[in-house]
Formats: structure tokens, C-alpha cells, sequence
């Protein structure tokens, strides 16, 4: 897809929109994870520096379209300010005359963030006339939150028909490694799904059956398939309601000519506990009292050696009950060989979603592979080939 970037625009003196994710993790007060204002801040340096009046906006939270003072922004502009270590202004509402009067105050370079879009009903509501004061506001609207691309919201959809729109960095690089991911990759292309529920990820399941050579399921949501085949999985987390579903997906992946690769051994305990005793059974010997909490080493061993024939990997989920110890030891071997492949220049890898990042960053691999997306139900919908509004609003 054909999009404007900030090299189309020229942005000295103009008051630039952008939509920024600022909707960081809080706990009693304090910010736990700075990576989403981390990852802001080349946009932020490079408009102001180009001489912009840099207005951020975002939503924070699910205040529910009133005003809620424990999601207010203006922490999140204070810890801004230190991440670019400069002043950040803060206005105390994000439409009006509040947000006017700071915005008229700005000299070219300067930053402001504005309140919680989200205390507006109509923020969520993609309320027509709410997006034009928005964009009265400003001259110009850049998009730099992918991760709320999937939500047509006023300030992520609407405000892009009323302002010139355009891709901010951190957009345009999340754009251009989703489309060598799955647009136009580089060819034999695996994904591997996993994770705990079928249910979650049926679309996109059905999705990648018809778009890449190798789909390898693991996790919780490998028990379902497994089950659905007819083989005791003991205790193990799966979905009987989704049997058909699995059966389903396995012949579309076999009428699609994709090779589907599921488990064959798998670590095995009584409970999912730290400290529990495990074993590692071949699936068809896993105990009636047993849960599959992580896939096997041969399971891992086969899936690296299959990625070895693949030039592109797109991943989402863990394989195994990674927060636990030693559940993590499949998903933790697969991303070392992924990064190790990357590296070497083998493997362009692509992975993306709340729990496996987290399961990357567990893996110290985070920085390791060609991109990792913290969007989670924007990576998703992407996957499930959904055209995501704030995306489409930016066409060129
Ligand atoms: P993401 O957020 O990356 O999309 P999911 O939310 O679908 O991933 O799945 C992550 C969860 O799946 C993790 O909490 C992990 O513990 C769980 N999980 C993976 N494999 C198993 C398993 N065999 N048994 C129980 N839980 C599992
Ligand atoms: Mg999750």
C-alpha cells in the first residue's frame, strides 16, 4: 500500500497532529515499560527539528468518554520530556479552547501533548464533527500508532480525512517490515502460530494456510489440533468446541499446498507450577494426569531444522507456558536459532503480540530479529489480512 511519509512534507512553522501510542503500562503511578515513548521519539526529534509545532495526541487507558484523573497524560508528557530531555508542554484537554490557547502559544520546534483523547465519547465514536476540531487544530496529521491502526477512532481514522495525512517513522517502519513479512516476501515464507487459544486466531490461521509454505503450531493452541487428530493430550488446555474448526484448517492447509507442522513430543507435567516435576514425552505417550506445558526438544529441533529451508519467518505466540520455568525452554531454543539465523543473513524474521514479546525480551532476542511489533491486536488483525482503518486512511 502506497502511503505519504514525513520526506513528502515540508513541515517548518506548520502544527503537526501526531497520533502517538502513549498508552504505556502504569503501576500505582509510575511507568513500568518506556519502550513505546522510546520508540516515539525519532518522529518527535526529527519534526521538531525540521522546525515543526510538534501537538501529540493519544488515548491513555479506557476512561469511557469522560474525563478520569488517574488517566491523565500528563505524566506520560513529564516522562516524554525526560526520554527527549527537553520541556514538553501539556494541555489539559485535547479539543477547545484549553488545547488552542497552549498550540497558540508554541514556537516552531516546541512539543505539547494534549489530554486523553478517550475523555471525549466521541473519540471512540469516530464522530465526524469531533475530528474536525481536532483538525482545526493543526495543518498537517501524522500517524505514527500503528499499534491503534486496527480502531477507527476520530484522532487514528477520522482526523486523516480532514488534515493532510501522513506516515510518521515509527509507522513507516512498522508498514515497510509488515510488507516484507507478508506482502511481498521473500520466498519459502513460515509462520510459526502459537500461543493458548485457537479461538483468538482462527482468521488468521485461515489466512496463512494460503500464504506461506509452512505453518508450525505450537502451544496450547497446538493441544486442539492435536486432540481434533485424536490423540490424548491427558489434562492439557484445549478447546473441543474448535475440533471440527482444527480438522477444518488442517485440509485447507493440505488443499493450499501448505506443509503444517504440529508437535511430536512435548514436556509434560502434573500441574502448571514453578517446581513441578516434568517429563518429556512423544505426543501419543503423554500421561492421562498430564498437562503439555512446553513443546519437546525434538519438536524444537525439527522446526529449526525446517526454518533452515525458509528465507522468511513471520511468529506470533509463545510455545509453551513460557512464564513458568522450565516451560520456557522450547520457545526460548526456537527464538536463539530465529536470531541466530537472522544474523547470519539466512532468515528475515517478523514476530509480533502482547505475550510474545515479552517471551522474546525472557529469550534476550528482543533487538535480534528484523523487527519485532509491540502492536498486539493491530499485529493480529494484520495477520488475519484485515485492512486496518488508520492504516487505509493514510493512502496516498
Ligand atoms: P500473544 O499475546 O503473543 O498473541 P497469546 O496471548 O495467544 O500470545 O498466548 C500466550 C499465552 O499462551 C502465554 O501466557 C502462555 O503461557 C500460554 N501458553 C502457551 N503454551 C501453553 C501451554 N502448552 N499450556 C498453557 N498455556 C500455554
Ligand atoms: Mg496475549
Amino acid at each position: 500500500m502506497a502511503f505519504k511519509t514525513l520526506d513528502d512534507v515540508a513541515v517548518a512553522g506548520k502544527r503537526v497532529l501526531l497520533r502517538a501510542d502513549l498508552n504505556v503500562p502504569m503501576h500505582d503511578g509510575q511507568i513500568s515499560d518506556l519502550t513505546r515513548i522510546e520508540r516515539l521519539t525519532p518522529t518527535i526529534r526529527e519534526l521538531s527539528g525540521k522546525g515543526a509545532k510538534v501537538v501529540v495526541c493519544s488515548h491513555f487507558g479506557r476512561p469511557k468518554g469522560k474525563p478520569v484523573p488517574a488517566m491523565s497524560l500528563a505524566p506520560v508528557a513529564r516522562a516524554l520530556g525526560l526520554a527527549l530531555e527537553r520541556d514538553v508542554g501539556f494541555a489539559p484537554d485535547c479539543i477547545g479552547p484549553a488545547a488552542a490557547d497552549a498550540i497558540a502559544r508554541m514556537r516552531p520546534g516546541d512539543v505539547l501533548v494534549l489530554e486523553n483523547t478517550r475523555f471525549h465519547p466521541e473519540e471512540e465514536s469516530n464522530d465526524p464533527g469531533f475530528s474536525a476540531r481536532l483538525g482545526a487544530l493543526a495543518d498537517l496529521y501524522v500517524n505514527d500508532a500503528f499499534s491503534t491502526a486496527h480502531r477507527a477512532h476520530a484522532s487514528t481514522e477520522g482526523v486523516a480525512h480532514v488534515l493532510p495525512a501522513y506516515a510518521g517513522r515509527l509507522m513507516q517502519a512498522e508498514l515497510e517490515a509488515l510488507e516484507s513479512a507478508l506482502g511481498a516476501p521473500i520466498r519459502p515464507v513460515a509462520a510459526v502460530v502459537a500461543g493458548a487459544k485457537i479461538s483468538s486466531k482462527l482468521g488468521l490461521l485461515g489466512n496463512l494456510v494460503g500464504r506461506v509454505e509452512l505453518l508450525v503450531i505450537g502451544g496450547a493452541m497446538a493441544n486442539t489440533f492435536l486432540a481434533a487428530q485424536g490423540r490424548g493430550i491427558g489434562r492439557s488446555l484445549e478447546e473441543p468446541d474448535l475440533h471440527a474448526t482444527a480438522r477444518g484448517i488442517l485440509e485447507q492447509a493440505a488443499a493450499a499446498g501448505c506443509s503444517l507442522l504440529l508437535p511430536d513430543d512435548a514436556v509434560v507435567a502434573p500441574a502448571l507450577q514453578p517446581g513441578v516435576p516434568t517429563q518429556t514425552v512423544p505426543i501419543g505417550a503423554v500421561p492421562a494426569d498430564a498437562m503439555i506445558l512446553d513443546i519437546g526438544p525434538a519438536t524444537v529441533a525439527t522446526i529449526i531444522a525446517r526454518l533452515r529451508d525458509m528465507r522468511t519467518l513471520v511468529w506470533n505466540g509463545p510455545l509453551g507456558a513460557f512464564e513458568t520455568a522450565p516451560f520456557d525452554a522450547g520457545t526460548t531454543a526456537l527464538a536463539r536459532a530465529v536470531a541466530a539465523a537472522t544474523e547470519a543473513g539466512a532468515l528475515r524474521s517478523i514476530a509480533g503480540g502482547g505475550d510474545t514479546v515479552s517471551a522474546l525480551r525472557h529469550a534476550g532476542v528482543l533487538e535480534r530479529l528484523s523487527y519485532v511489533s509491540t502492536a498486539g491486536g493491530a499485529f493480529l488483525e494484520w495477520m488475519e489480512g484485515k485492512s486496518l482503518p488508520g492504516v487505509a486512511a493514510l493512502a496516498a
